[in-house]
């Protein structure tokens, strides 16, 4: 079999920012000013802080400012609505990210969809959900839209494909799911619930693992050349949610972890916002 097609989402992500960096000097350059992304962190989860600097520098390296903002662990909802209504005012701010998840307390559908539509940059918003599925003008969940440019990136066929999505978050699986179906493909979304997930996943000639449990998806259950999108990180083991060590030779093309989906997803972030500022 020919050698898999490494799918180099951190290769993309460049190029996305390279042409990025460009348009935001257009947009300061028509006197409109710096377009800026606002980040709302609540509490002091780790990881949560670490991809806060991660959007942050991203920022930077395109061009844009970030405002972050940081607010207790002990914030009500009504104190995070506030804020979002804040910024939903503002009209120097294009865009508006909260990062998930956010302390139990908080009400955390109800505090996305208070972002506003024009400004819903990470895709989040119930509204922004609908919009996209019936294939209207919304920005996509930043995961779900970053594989999206990947698959349009490298040509990878979709029409009358069968892809079989594993996860149905909100942020991930469903909208993953409804972009496909967009796409001409054929959809199986899979959970916790599924049965006969092997047999399902055996039938797939586009694969997402989105579980968030390291090499969840075996070699055994890949049909050979299907394409294998790995949307899972685990910094700890250095891997994602399918066992690409065994599988990625079976595939005809591949997203490796790290490198492909997560870097794509703060290049979509970034891209979205800068669509808002166009705007
Ligand atoms: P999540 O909210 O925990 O959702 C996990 C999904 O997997 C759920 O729908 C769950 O089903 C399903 N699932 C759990 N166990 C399963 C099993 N045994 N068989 C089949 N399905 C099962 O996670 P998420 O936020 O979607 O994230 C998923 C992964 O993507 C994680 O590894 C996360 O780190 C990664 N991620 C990466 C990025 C990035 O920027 N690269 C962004 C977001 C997430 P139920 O609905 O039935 O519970």
């Amino acid at each position: 079999m020919n050698q898999p097609l490494i799918l180099d989402g951190k290769a993309l992500a460049k190029k996305t920012e390279a042409d990025l960096l460009s348009r935001v000097e257009k947009i300061k350059a028509a006197g409109k000013g710096t377009p800026v992304l606002a980040t709302i962190l609540v509490g002091s989860d780790p990881s949560s802080a670490t991809y806060v600097n991660m959007k942050g520098k991203a920022c930077a390296r395109v061009g844009m400012e970030s405002r972050r903002i940081e607010m207790p662990e002990t914030t009500t909802t009504a104190e995070l609505l506030a804020k979002i209504d804040e910024l939903n005012a503002d009209p120097a701010v294009q865009g508006i990210l909260l990062q998930h998840p956010v302390p139990h307390q908080i009400d955390e559908r109800e505090c996305f969809d208070r972002i506003a539509l024009e400004k819903d940059v990470d895709g989040v918003t119930c509204l922004g959900f609908g919009r996209m599925a019936m294939n209207e003008r919304a920005f996509g969940s930043a995961t779900p839209a970053g594989i999206m440019s990947i698959i349009e990136a490298y040509g990878i066929e979709t029409r009358g494909k069968h892809a079989v999505v594993i996860g149905r978050s909100p942020i991930l699986g469903k909208p993953m799911a409804l972009m496909l179906l967009n796409k001409d493909c054929t959809v199986t979304i899979c959970h916790s619930r599924t049965a006969n997930l092997p047999e399902l996943v055996k039938q797939a000639d586009i694969v997402v693992g989105a579980v968030g449990k390291p090499k969840f998806v075996k070699a055994e259950w890949i049909k050979d050349g299907a394409v294998l999108i790995d949307a899972g990180y685990h910094p700890q083991y250095q891997c994602g949610d399918i066992d690409l060590e065994n599988a990625s030779h079976l595939s005809s093309a591949y997203t490796p972890v790290p490198g492909g989906v997560g870097p794509m997803t703060i290049a979509t972030l970034m891209r979205q916002t800068v669509e808002a500022a166009e705007r």
